[in-house]
């Protein structure tokens, strides 16, 4: 930044002093007595000036089996993604069982003292 372009802290201030935000004002639902914005539908009922604006529950419904149905589709795939996993889960339970880092390096160690001895007599 070019010193000639720097602001002092007072016009730094008084250009944020409107950068705060405002409380939303919000009114009461005249049909579940939810709160919702003001000249908006309400979005718990979908009502709007006393008349019904949009069907709600049935997008909520449709909303939910479109989830329903991706989670299973999600479940599906990770199940057959498990079953081949669980081969190489048994296959590595050995270092699993082995927690903390410290203890593996313990390990690691041992391993180490153990194949050493065996190089030495060949
Ligand atoms: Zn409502």
């Amino acid at each position: 930044m070019v010193i000639r372009m720097r602001h002092t802290r007072a016009h730094t201030g008084n250009r944020r002093s409107h950068h705060a935000l405002k409380a939303v004002n919000l009114s009461k639902c005249s049909h579940c007595g939810e709160a919702h914005r003001p000249h908006h539908m309400c979005l718990s009922c979908g009502y709007y000036n006393g008349r019904q604006v949009m069907d709600i529950t049935a997008l909520k419904a449709k909303r939910d089996a479109r989830i329903k149905a991706k989670n299973e589709r999600i479940k599906n795939e990770l199940g057959v993604a498990s079953e081949t996993g669980v081969a190489e889960t048994a296959k590595a339970s050995e270092p699993k069982e082995i927690k903390s880092d410290t203890e593996k390096k313990k390990v690691l160690k041992n391993k180490v003292k153990d194949k050493r001895p065996e190089e030495k007599p060949i």
